[in-house]
């Protein structure tokens, strides 16, 4: 179990962990009852954000006719960008600033919901884009106040993006993936309908259940929040303030869920057990890590996928090279484990414990490699790529891998271990090939 001293209290350092938490209604069924939260926030006329795919499903349908069976006014939006950029939030902002809306809906995957909760941010506080951008790339200035209610559905089991002040995007003059985060980004309400995953493709749920693995992982072993310093007044208290007691308790059982339910729900779509507890698993780590931050894997997830040049993954539309953000993590978390197994090893060792791995006999010596090694086969059972070299990254890339990973200064302070740009280009070879 955790360590008793993972807290101890340390003279000057923090004492203190907030907790922020989205509202949240789980359970098949859940997006027919968005009427009456329309009517309880007294919604007139909504923005629903999706994407072309999601446009088609039941879930758009179910949302849309709730609403207008409550005589809300809903204009649809259906050009979010799967893997959005700095330009398609523009663009979806456009249509939220023109349309005079008293609230937003999104139906879709974490692109879908960070759009929405960009739209709503500069649609009210206009500004130039960089401004509320993490710094050093952007600006890193404080949303000024509160936005327009946002009710999320999530329509895939993993971004958690509905439990987090997060917005994700690709800057794409400078190939970088970068974000915006405020507590004021996070969604009113999140309704998730673990019915939604029953039709998903086995690919998107495997990228996507990953991407819960890794946001429970990494909460779960993150810098602990009392090793950071006091800051200079609660309002200065980071959205990412390190793992703590509270988040420990949504990784321990989204690990848990993960390590029974991601094989089985990736290889058998009618196996609804495993895709409905994958989705609960989601909405658990979204929770932690929306409390807690993620660190490297995640920190590295970013070059990986804005610098991809030609990798076309089943299961996603569109002729585009993308990187679907799971795959983009999961391929750099064993490389990491390995490294940062050290400073938790009690941790890693009870994450791999909880994941479904046989740690019987296995020391303190002996937690990166069991850990790596559990991810390593369940990524194999699933068919996700071999590391960064089957994404179509080489030894030529290296240093411009590490140099985007070490722009994303706020995920890399919420590592256990310090990295240096040198530890990075370490951590990216050490990604190239697992098997
Ligand atoms: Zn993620």
């Amino acid at each position: 179990m955790s360590c008793c001293h993972h807290y101890d209290f340390v003279e000057g350092n923090e004492h203190v962990f907030a907790v922020d938490p989205t509202a949240i209604r789980f359970g098949q069924g859940a997006l027919a009852e968005i009427g009456h939260d329309a009517r309880e926030l007294n919604l007139q006329r909504i923005a629903l954000f999706t994407d072309r795919r999601v446009a088609g499903l039941e879930a758009v349908a179910t949302v849309t006719a709730a609403l207008r069976a409550v005589h809300v006014d809903v204009a649809i939006y259906d050009e979010v960008r799967v893997e959005p950029t700095d330009q398609s939030f523009q663009a979806a902002t456009r249509f939220a600033a023109e349309g005079d809306f008293d609230g937003y809906v999104s139906v879709g995957g974490g692109s879908v919901i960070d759009t929405a909760k960009a739209a709503n941010l500069y649609a009210n506080y206009p500004a130039d884009f960089l401004t509320y951008v993490n710094a050093p790339i952007g600006e890193g200035r404080a949303v000024p106040g509160a936005l327009k209610p946002h009710i999320a559905c999530p329509t895939t089991s993993g971004t958690g993006s509905e439990c987090t002040g997060i917005a994700i995007f690709d800057l794409l003059e400078r190939h970088v993936k970068t974000g915006i985060a405020s507590r004021l980004l996070r969604p009113t309400l999140a309704l998730v309908d673990p019915g939604v995953t029953h039709t998903l493709p086995a690919n998107v749920v495997a990228a996507s259940g990953f991407d819960v693995l890794s946001h429970a992982l990494e909460s779960y072993t993150a810098k602990p929040f009392t090793q950071r310093p006091v800051p200079a007044s609660p309002g200065a208290r980071p959205m990412s303030q390190g793992a703590n007691p509270w988040s420990d308790v949504g990784c321990i059982e989204a690990l848990r869920r993960t390590g029974e339910h991601l094989v089985r729900a990736v290889r058998d779509a009618d196996d609804s057990e495993a895709r409905h507890g994958m989705m609960y698993a989601a909405t658990l780590a979204g929770i932690a890590f929306g409390n807690s931050g993620v660190h490297l894997p995640h920190g590295m997830a970013y070059s990986v996928a804005g610098l991809i040049r030609d990798y076309r993954p089943d299961g996603y539309p569109g002729e585009e090279a993308i990187c679907p953000h799971g795959i983009s993590v999961i391929v750099d978390a064993p490389s990491v484990v390995r490294f940062t197994a050290h400073a938790s090893p009690e941790r890693h060792l009870q994450a791999a414990a909880l994941l479904g791995a046989d740690v019987a006999g296995a020391g303190p010596e002996d937690a990166g490699e069991v850990l790596a090694g559990c991810i390593i086969d369940m990524m194999r059972a699933t068919d996700m790529p071999n590391g960064i070299a089957a994404l179509g990254y080489g030894q030529a890339d290296i240093a411009a891998l590490a140099k985007g990973a070490f722009a994303q200064q706020r995920l890399l302070a919420n590592s256990p271990v310090a990295v240096g740009e040198d530890d990075l280009q370490m951590l990216y070879r050490n990604a190239n090939t697992y098997w």
